[in-house]
């Protein structure tokens, strides 16, 4: 399965990933950047289409 980790260097915190997660795997606070719970993950990418700073990179 693939898997996706966020970049804290390129996150804004904008909250977009989170909103469409539909598992609810993403939390973070505002200025530190979010990540996402690979426990929770089921590898759907949405997270992935909606981030406009290109903040999370997707590992085969
Ligand atoms: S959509 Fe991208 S920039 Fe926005 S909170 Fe998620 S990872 Fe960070
Ligand atoms: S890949 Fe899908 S399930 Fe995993 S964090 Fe992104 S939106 Fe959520």
């Amino acid at each position: 399965m693939m898997t996706y980790t966020i970049n804290k260097n390129k996150c804004i915190s904008c909250e977009r990933c989170k909103k469409v997660c539909p598992v609810d795997a993403i939390s973070g606070e505002i200025k530190e950047g979010f990540t996402i719970d690979q426990e929770k993950c089921v590898g759907c990418g949405q997270c992935k289409t909606v981030c406009q700073f290109n903040a999370i990179l997707e590992n085969i």
